[in-house]
């Protein structure tokens, strides 16, 4: 590193405040820092700001209904269809031969689709199903990886009125029976396989595996990804994604004009916690809410070239890279593979070859861009972004700064957007055009969204004070309840801080937070995540940021472990970046001064282990459970749900002969 890298290095750690480049507010959709005074005045009509940016088949009479809180109504008796608004009316503004996906292949094969094509075979496919028996409200199940069908399908549903419920490919057998029959989806459609790294999975069998355990008769359609390289036959009764096209050829659905609060799909929460919760979205508040935020936080523009790399099978990718950049007339790309094939610059020559805009990706992914170094991404010319976005999990500075560094090279505003599957879209986070950004912490809440830190009690804490995130005010992309379980959703999300007798009711998001004199907000992580030490309750995300703050260490996993004396002691997992090998020690003993110098000698771990893996959830997130189970010498739950199942062995039997 030459002397002048060193300074400006150390420049970058020290840096606690970042304000957005000039360059980029000039060119913001939303910069007036006049909008949060606005927003507050005017609600909840400031809502309508959102609905404006769909065309509405029959106007809504309110905007919001809290008669029934807190199941909440936005835009009553508006009619839409979200199909039209994706597709439909870009073409007929012409935009017939812009594209909309533009979606890559792992093995390296593209497929455009202009808003043209789209529409077209999204009305085919909207044609087949309808002759398959699919009515309006009828739930269709989608177990499908990233290939433009499961958007296809997705949109074709939503023209037809019939919910979609995606269950994520890489889910068992299990879990998508148990999906199917929970919604009582007697419509299927899936693909013979996909590729990762390289090798051709077979998914058809598993998905005959899970249709044995649904107890209805579904019609299933399965897509043909693999060509020849899995030679499968169709089970009686299966239909030919192709075919069927084929066979509708030139076929067009009349959008139906569905109410505002009527289902535009159902979304099974990832499980990091418990039994997943059926989420149910509605047409008009998603649509407007996902359509806003992609327009005021990820700053899209109809030209622009989008990416978000996350999976349509989570919320993030049904949000962020189909409805609301479609709904913008936004050209989406849309990846199939992993960030390491055919090497580990894959993303950064999506970016170049596409001259990305925007990019949102996950903070577990930046860190693994990390640990594999920055000669990946200075291969490639990455100078076409303007603005990074993450989203998942809290990011820790260290990360928010290499990103900043080596993919935004110091120009492009990153946004870290906390929200939840059941939020529907962003809650908290900076305004792009508007805000400084503080890494490690996510913002203000948006405008319109009272989103406060509050005691036990319910009263809101001092700044600096660990509590726990709330939500007082609902707005249009809220969850309406959990799918055949009101009981749950008031149980499970409005009950700790609202008061029932007074009609006031608090979205509890189960997050702990911090906030600062400025109203940024800090996510600490699930409350059940939270570490007792001798009576001291402490952040596990706040420790795990002080370990990932020593240089050499690529990721971190802290948990309580149950401790004689303390009742828990803190244990830290962690993942050495690549070049570190071998001083384990040293590092060891850096995260210790670490996590002493940032919380204090209460926070002190018990022991660092260092693995080179960490148990993750298919989307991402670490189990921590399972680690706390190390930890504690308990008897091992369930690993199934696990990416990566035999880590945890390794994991154990490290800890034992500690
Ligand atoms: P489940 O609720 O089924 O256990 P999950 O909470 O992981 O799973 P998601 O809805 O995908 O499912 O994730 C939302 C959670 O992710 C948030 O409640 C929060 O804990 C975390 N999160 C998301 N974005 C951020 C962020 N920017 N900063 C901090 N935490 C975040
Ligand atoms: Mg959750």
């Amino acid at each position: 590193m030459s002397q002048e890298d060193a300074s400006l290095e150390a420049r970058l750690e020290e840096q606690e405040t970042f304000e957005p480049p000039e360059s980029f507010v000039e060119q913001a959709n939303v910069s007036d820092p006049g909008i949060y005074e606005e927003f507050e005045e005017n609600w909840p009509e400031c809502w309508e700001q959102a609905a404006e940016f769909l065309d509405w088949d029959e106007p809504y009479d309110d905007v919001l209904d809290e008669s029934e809180a807190p199941t909440y109504q936005w835009f009553t008796d508006g009619k839409l269809n979200a199909s039209y608004n994706c597709l439909d009316r870009h073409v007929e503004d012409g935009a017939k031969n812009r594209a909309a996906i533009k979606w890559e292949g792992e093995l390296g094969e593209t497929r455009t689709y202009t808003y043209g094509d789209l529409l077209n075979e999204v009305n085919e496919f909207a044609a087949a199903l309808r002759d398959l028996g699919v009515e309006e409200d009828d739930v269709v199940t989608m177990y499908m990886p990233m290939v433009p069908e499961l958007p296809i399908a997705m949109l074709a549903c939503a023209r037809l009125g019939a919910p979609h419920s995606v269950v994520f490919a890489g889910f068992s057998a299990d879990a998508l029976a148990t999906r199917m029959n929970a919604a009582d989806s007697e419509y299927l459609i899936t693909c013979d396989g996909y590729y990762r790294r390289g090798d051709a999975l077979d998914h058809i069998s598993k998905t005959n595996e899970g249709l044995e355990d649904v107890d209805h008769e579904t019609e299933t359609v399965v897509v043909d990804r693999l060509g020849d390289d899995l030679e499968h036959s169709l089970s009686a009764g299966q239909h030919d994604y192709d075919e069927l096209v084929e066979t509708h050829a030139g076929e067009t659905v009349e959008p139906v004009s569905r109410d505002a609060e009527d289902m535009l799909f159902l979304m099974y929460t990832s499980g990091t916690t418990g039994k997943p919760k059926g989420v149910k979205h509605t047409t008009g508040g998603y649509l407007s809410y996902v359509t806003w935020t992609s327009h005021s936080v990820l700053d899209l523009k109809p030209a622009d070239t989008y990416w978000c790399s996350a999976d349509i099978g989570w919320i993030t990718g049904h949000s962020y890279i189909l409805y609301g950049p479609l709904a913008l007339g936004t050209t989406t790309v849309m990846y199939e593979g992993t960030p390491d094939y055919p090497d580990k610059d894959r993303f950064w020559e999506i970016v170049e070859k596409n001259r990305v805009d925007v990019f949102y990706t996950a903070p577990t992914a930046i860190r693994a861009f990390m640990k594999w170094g920055e000669e990946y991404p200075e291969r490639h010319d990455l100078s076409s972004l303007r603005l990074l976005g993450t989203v998942g999990e809290p990011i820790n500075p260290r990360a928010w700064k290499w990103y900043y560094k080596h993919i935004g090279s110091e120009e492009c505003p990153i946004v870290d957007t906390w929200w939840q599957t059941e939020t529907g879209g962003h809650m908290i986070t900076t305004l792009p055009g508007i805000c400084e950004m503080k890494p490690g912490s996510a913002g203000p809440g948006l405008p319109g969204v009272d989103a406060q830190v509050v005691d036990g009690a319910g009263d809101e804490v001092d700044a600096g004070e660990a509590g726990y995130l709330t939500v007082q005010k609902p707005w249009p992309g809220m969850l309406r309840t959990l799918y055949r379980n009101d009981d749950r959703f008031v149980s499970e999300y409005w009950r700790e801080y609202s008061d029932p007798d007074e009609d006031e009711w608090v979205y509890f998001p189960e997050d702990g937070a911090k906030i600062d004199d400025d109203g940024y907000i800090t996510v600490l992580g699930r409350v059940d995540d939270v570490i007792n030490v001798s009576g001291h309750r402490l952040g596990t995300m706040e420790i795990e940021s002080a370990v990932v703050g020593v240089e050499g260490v690529a990721e971190a996993a802290v948990v309580g472990g149950d401790h004689d004396v303390k009742g828990e002691a803190v244990y830290v997992y962690a993942i050495p970046e690549d070049g570190y090998e071998g001083q384990e020690a040293e590092l060891e003993e850096q995260a210790i001064e670490g996590v002493v110098d940032a919380i204090g000698p209460i926070a002190k771990p018990e022991n660092v282990i260092f693995t080179p893996e960490l148990p993750k959830t298919r989307s991402g997130k670490i189990m921590r459970r399972l680690l706390e189970d190390i930890a504690s010498g308990n008897e091992l739950g369930n690993t199934s749900t696990l990416r990566n199942p035999d880590v945890v062995d390794d994991i154990a039997e490290q800890v034992e002969g500690d």
